[in-house]
């Protein structure tokens, strides 16, 4: 059972209770509509007059719509579904190289988007995403909140960027920022924790009822985001997670983003396979293509191009291996471009990580690939505002 956060509770009110069964039946209508009151009531053993009261306080929230179901026989039942359609928040994906401003649904479907090149002067960037959202603002009334992945150490609790590595910004209260143009909502997040929160609740249905289990994000760098008993781990001010820094060899093919070549991140991350690549193609370390293109050459039959990357799935292995050894998660999931590249590197990446939890006893997490595909950061900046709507926290 979970210890009583002292520092953080709230008196008990007396709608808490409420709150909590509304919750439980608006989950039950997202995962498995459409579904009857009577359903409802029989699942989760609260009275029927309960369910009903909480399905018309849905209804007039504009959450879950009647639909008419199937007749056997007598008169044909009245089912619930989710009301997805309709503009409810705005995701911001900064990444290294672009930024993307989108607006979703509640189900997490892409509707508008704008994309830019992320500019390194940080009141450029800033002020284009400020244009951008209040053009989405003006045209969607519905929207509720805006969600803020980004790539490097951020503090969701203040809503602080206290560190983005590859512009070497410092301390950019951006929540607060945004939140006072905007009048929104703002609810920022590392991009590898906003991602694992996408999985958690809008990624594949076998992940739904797995509780414990840690994103993977290959990318320049290389991030990882835990979920521990159904929500984001953070640690000390949204540190949790900084694997890609963890010592796993000597003489890797790349410096991490802190300039040692003995991390994780400098072995298994995309500037690592292109690296491998180069050295193989033309005996350097530098090649013109990007991430992208050589995942396209592996597919093409290119030789180098699959042997870099089934090299790099090598190392990527042997991490999730260790994580596994401490963690001992349901599930890895591995996102990022490399996840398309998953025919080629399963193998491998299997491999490793069997040949490498062998002193350990038990059997290895399942791995698999992301199918939020090249959007799981946007995703995971969208479900910063969504996962709000369903989950088990009593608002303040
Ligand atoms: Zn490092």
């Amino acid at each position: 059972m979970r210890r009583i956060n002292l520092k953080k509770a709230n008196v008990a009110r007396s709608d808490t209770i409420r709150y909590i069964n509304r919750q439980i039946v608006l989950n039950y209508v997202r995962e498995k509509e459409p579904i009857s009151r009577a359903e409802i009531s029989h699942e989760t053993a609260l009275q029927r007059s309960t369910v009903s009261l909480i399905v018309e306080e849905l209804k007039n929230q504009g959450l879950v719509y009647e639909i008419e179901g199937e007749s056997t026989g007598g008169r044909p039942p009245t089912l619930l579904r989710l009301r997805a359609a309709g503009c409810i928040a705005i995701g911001v994906d900064l990444g290294t190289a672009m930024t993307t401003v989108a607006t979703g649904d509640l189900v997490g479907r892409v509707l508008r988007r704008e994309t830019f090149a992320t500019d390194p002067d940080l009141d450029v960037t800033f002020n284009r995403i400020v244009s951008s959202v209040q053009g989405f603002i003006a045209s969607e009334p519905a929207i509720e909140g805006i969600g803020i992945s980004l790539p490097g150490l951020v503090d969701p609790e203040s809503g602080t960027a206290l560190f983005i590595p590859h512009f070497k910004w410092r301390d950019w209260a951006i929540a607060h920022e945004l939140g006072k143009v905007t009048g929104m909502t703002v609810r920022v997040d590392n991009d590898a924790n906003a991602a694992a929160l996408a999985e958690l609740w809008l990624g594949r249905p076998e992940i739904r009822d797995v509780r414990d289990f840690i994103l993977v994000l290959v990318e320049e760098g290389l991030g990882t985001g835990i979920i521990f008993d159904g929500q984001v781990y953070h640690g000390m001010v949204g540190g949790a997670g900084e694997f890609g820094h963890m010592t796993i060899g000597k003489g890797a093919p790349v410096a991490c983003a802190a300039g040692s070549d003995e991390c994780w991140e400098a072995f298994a991350s995309e500037r690592a396979a292109l690296a491998r690549y180069a050295q193989e193609k033309n005996g350097t370390s530098e090649t013109a293509i990007t991430f992208k293109q050589l995942v396209d050459l592996a597919f093409s039959g290119d030789e180098a191009a699959k042997n870099a990357l089934i090299e790099t799935a090598h190392f990527l292995g042997l991490g999730i291996s260790n994580l596994t050894k401490g963690l001992s998660p349901e599930a890895v999931i591995l996102g990022g471009e490399i996840s398309r590249a998953w025919p080629v590197i399963a193998e491998a990446l299997h491999s490793a990580i069997a040949q490498n939890s062998i002193c350990r006893g038990l059997q290895s997490a399942v791995t698999f690939a992301s199918t939020l595909g090249e959007d799981t950061r946007l995703m995971g900046a969208l479900s910063l505002i969504l996962a709000g709507k369903f989950a088990s926290v009593v608002p303040a």
